[in-house]
C-alpha cells in the first residue's frame, strides 16, 4: 500500500506514524509546505480524556508528548473583574505546537515515514512530481485551507461559513500561574483573552472581540500591530507589562468547514481539512489526531480494499466525532453572543452559563466535579 499524506501537521504526522507502526512494509510519505522547525500558533491544550485515546493508539508518542506537557488542575474565569477559580479533578495539559510536531516528526522518521518538508503542492495532481502519482490513498491533512478538499469541493459536499467574532493567536513570555479566560468591558466594547502556560518560558494568548466591538471601536480600520497594542494595553494587568508575541498572528474570523462526504475516490480528509473545530473547546488537535486513529484502523482492517476502508472510516468515526463537533458549534454560538452574556450576567451566573454552554456538562456533573463553584453559585442566586 502506498499512502500520500498532504500536510505534516498533527493529523498527517500522527496518521503516518500509526500506519508505519502497524504496517512497516507500507510506503507512507508526507508532503509539508513548511520547514520542520516552522509552524503557526504557539501552545495547544490536550485534555486528558484525549490523552487516554492517544495512549491506547501508540504509547511511545503519547509518553513523549506527556513528558513535554505542562499540566494544570484549575482555570480562572474573570467576569466584571471578579476572578473565579474553577478547580478540576481531571488534569488538563498544554504543549508547544512545535514540540508536538518535533516529537511526531522524529518518531515518524524512526518508523520509516518519508517526510518531504518545504514542498507546497497546489493540487493533488502535483503529487506526481514527488513520485506519489500512483498512491493508493491520498490523505488531505492540510488544514483549514486544504487544497485536497478544494480540488474536489463539490464531490466532498463542502460548506463554509464565517463566524462574526474576530480573533488572533499570540504568545507571550509571561508564564501565567493558571490558564484563564478574562472577559473585559472597555469603552463600550467586549473583549476576551484566553490564555494558558504551555512551557517553562511561554504562554499562549488568544485575543478575541465581537464584531460590534470591532467596528464601533475602529479595530476594522487598524493595522494588526495597532490591534496587538490595544490588547497589550487592555490586558496589561495580566501581562504585567510584557508584550504579546506574533507568529504570523493575523486577525481573522473563524471559518466553519463541514463536508457531507469524507472521501472521494482515493482521496480522504482528516483533521481541520475535514472539520474545523473552534478553538474555544481547546480540542481541535485532539479531534484531528482521533481522525488519524480512525483512518489508520480502517486502512489496516481493509488493506486489500481501499474503497471499503474509506467507507468504514466514515461510517465508524462520524457518529463519535459528531458529538465533539456539536459541542464546538454550541461553544462558538455562545461566544458569538458574548457581549449580551457579559452585560447580562454577574460573575457566578456567567461562569455557570459558560460551563454549561456546550450541553456536555449538566448540574449534576457540576455538583460532582465542582462542588465549591456550585455552592458559590447557590449563595449568589440566593443573594440576588
Ligand atoms: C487560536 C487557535 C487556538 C487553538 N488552540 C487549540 C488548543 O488549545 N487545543 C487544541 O487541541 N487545538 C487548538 N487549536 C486547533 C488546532 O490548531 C487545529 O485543530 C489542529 O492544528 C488541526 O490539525 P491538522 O493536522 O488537521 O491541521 P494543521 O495543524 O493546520 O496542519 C496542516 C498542515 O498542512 C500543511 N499544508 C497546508 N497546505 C499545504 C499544501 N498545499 N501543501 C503542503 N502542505 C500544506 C500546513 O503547513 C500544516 O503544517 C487552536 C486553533 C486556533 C486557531
Amino acid at each position: 500500500m502506498k499512502v500520500a499524506v498532504v500536510g505534516g501537521g498533527p493529523s498527517g504526522l500522527y496518521l503516518s506514524l500509526l500506519l508505519r507502526r502497524r504496517r512497516p512494509g507500507w510506503d507512507v510519505q508526507v508532503v509539508e509546505q513548511n520547514r520542520p522547525d516552522a509552524t503557526f500558533g504557539f501552545g495547544v491544550v490536550l485534555a486528558d480524556t484525549g490523552l487516554a485515546q492517544l495512549h491506547q493508539a501508540d504509547a511511545a508518542s503519547h509518553d513523549a508528548m506527556v513528558h513535554a506537557m505542562r499540566f494544570n488542575h484549575s482555570q480562572t474565569i474573570v467576569q466584571r473583574e471578579v476572578p473565579i477559580a474553577v478547580q478540576r479533578n481531571v488534569k488538563g495539559g498544554a504543549i508547544e505546537r512545535l514540540a508536538l510536531l518535533h516529537i511526531l516528526q522524529r518518531q515518524c522518521e524512526d518508523a520509516g515515514v518519508v517526510l518531504h518538508h518545504g514542498r507546497r503542492i497546489e493540487h493533488p495532481d502535483a503529487l506526481a512530481g514527488l513520485g506519489l502519482g500512483d498512491a493508493d490513498v491520498v490523505v488531505g491533512a492540510d488544514g483549514i485551507n486544504s487544497v485536497v478538499r478544494q480540488a474536489f469541493a463539490s464531490a466532498f459536499g463542502t460548506t463554509q461559513q464565517q463566524l462574526t467574532n474576530h480573533f488572533a493567536w499570540y504568545g507571550t513570555e509571561r508564564v501565567f500561574e493558571t490558564p484563564a479566560l478574562v472577559f473585559r468591558r472597555h469603552d463600550g466594547g467586549h473583549f476576551v483573552a484566553h490564555y494558558y502556560p504551555y512551557s517553562a518560558t511561554m504562554s499562549t494568548f488568544v485575543a478575541e472581540c465581537d464584531d460590534a466591538t470591532w467596528r464601533r471601536l475602529g479595530l476594522d480600520r487598524m493595522a494588526d500591530a495597532e490591534r496587538q497594542a490595544l490588547f497589550e494595553r487592555l490586558f496589561a494587568p495580566e501581562l504585567q507589562g510584557l508584550p504579546l508575541i506574533s507568529n504570523k498572528s493575523t486577525w481573522r474570523q473563524f471559518p466553519v468547514i463541514r463536508n457531507a462526504h469524507w472521501h472521494h475516490g482515493r482521496h480522504v480528509l482528516i483533521g481541520d481539512a475535514l472539520t474545523s473545530a473552534h478553538f474555544s473547546i481547546g480540542s481541535g488537535t485532539r479531534i484531528a489526531m482521533t481522525d488519524a486513529i480512525a483512518l489508520a484502523e480502517a486502512l489496516v482492517a481493509h488493506e486489500d480494499d481501499v474503497p471499503a476502508a474509506l467507507a468504514a472510516y466514515e461510517a465508524s468515526h462520524r457518529p463519535r466525532k459528531q458529538k465533539l463537533i456539536d459541542a464546538s458549534e454550541r461553544s462558538y454560538n455562545w461566544y458569538e453572543r458574548i457581549g449580551e452574556w457579559m452585560d447580562r450576567y454577574g460573575p457566578e451566573e456567567f461562569v455557570y452559563q459558560f460551563m454549561t454552554r456546550t450541553g456536555r456538562v449538566d448540574d449534576r456533573r457540576l455538583r460532582e466535579q465542582f462542588p465549591a463553584l456550585m455552592d458559590r453559585l447557590a449563595r449568589a442566586r440566593a443573594g440576588a
